[in-house]
């Protein structure tokens, strides 16, 4: 009854499950990207994790009995495993939205409206202190929507990194690319970075990053395997936006082939987003396919997402990620 891989893009699949008042204590409420506002926990089982939202309706309902979590899909016992505390929005990280606000208008991105919270230096250091005191404190995650413009946004962020140099542990920043963005970074002491395409299919990314460039942001993660080195450059890539597999495929092999690792998020329709942006299902399977598809391309680039030392590839708790889930 523990969870594989299978049981994982069931649940990723699903989006959420319904939970009993037993969960009310540990839910939290994320701030970050696409599945900013919602509540959900994170479920770990057969050295797996996987961040669950809450729903008022789902085939699946977890129960908990003493930090051990039952997972029921239609009545019957579906996965067994434990919840795992979060320290900042995920378990193990620091991982911190800077600018709750974005000049930007990416369709599918509760951000923009939400217009929340823009944190100074000093919340940023308060919260990784804080954090820093959790026995499991292993890395800080950074991400930022743009306040003003991307320029400001970056020096911004560098100038938290500096200060953050103090906790001695890994950094990662996820920011809108600038000319300079992975110099400046780098140099203030950032040892990763991510710069979102979002999607791979220039048709698609027309359609819902408006004003924004697909090829300016490829050129930047390019560039930044430069500064930053293979196996520590990431690009989330949404799935359910209308693209081909086809066309992930070969998307991942042109970013995999310049040292940059690519993640696979299934696409999370937010309510203040409704009719704004075409959405799909994403079946199990899919994410399957997809998935294994990225563990053959990685592993015929020699790049390993088990390396990743900071965000979403160490978290592994929204997407299958190849090396650590299969
Ligand atoms: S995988 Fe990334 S977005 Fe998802 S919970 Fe973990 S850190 Fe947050």
């Amino acid at each position: 009854m523990l969870m594989d891989a299978r049981k994982k893009a069931e649940l990723i699949e699903a989006g959420g499950v319904e939970v009993d008042d037993s969960f009310m204590p540990y839910l939290s409420r994320s701030t970050a990207g696409p599945g900013a506002g919602l509540s959900s926990f994170f479920f770990s089982s057969g050295g797996r994790r996987v961040r669950l939202s809450v729903r008022e309706s789902s085939p699946y309902k977890a129960v908990m009995d003493r930090g051990e979590v039952t997972i029921f899909k239609d009545g019957d016992v579906f996965v067994k495993g434990v919840l795992e505390e979060a320290i900042s929005h995920c378990p193990g990280q620091v991982y911190v939205t800077v600018s709750e606000k974005c000049v930007f208008d990416c369709k599918y991105c509760p951000v923009p409206k939400l217009q929340g919270k823009i944190k100074s230096k000093d919340d940023v250091v308060k919260m990784a202190l804080e954090g820093s005191r959790h026995p499991s404190f292993e890395a800080i995650s950074l991400t930022s929507g743009v306040w003003k413009t991307p320029e400001e946004e970056v020096e911004r962020v560098a100038e938290i990194v500096r200060e953050l140099k103090q906790l001695n542990v890994p950094i990662g920043v996820s920011v809108y690319p600038t000319d300079d963005s992975s110099e400046i970074l780098k140099e203030a002491g950032a040892d990763e970075i991510k710069y979102n395409a979002e999607t791979i299919d220039p048709d698609v990314f027309e359609k819902v990053c408006p004003g924004l460039s697909l090829d300016y942001i490829v050129k930047s993660l390019e560039h930044a395997v430069k500064i930053f080195g293979r196996n520590h450059v990431f690009t989330n890539i949404i799935i359910g936006l209308g693209e081909t597999d086809e066309t992930v495929i070969k998307g991942m092999d042109m970013l995999a082939s310049k040292g940059i690792i690519p993640i696979l998020r299934k696409v999370n329709p937010h309510p203040l987003r409704a009719g704004e942006v075409y959405t799909e299902n994403v079946p199990a399977e899919r994410l399957l396919k997809l998935a294994a598809e990225e563990r053959k391309i990685l592993d015929r680039y020699g790049l390993r997402a088990d390396l990743a030392l900071t965000g979403c590839l160490l978290c592994t708790g929204c997407d299958l990620v190849p090396h650590r889930d299969l």
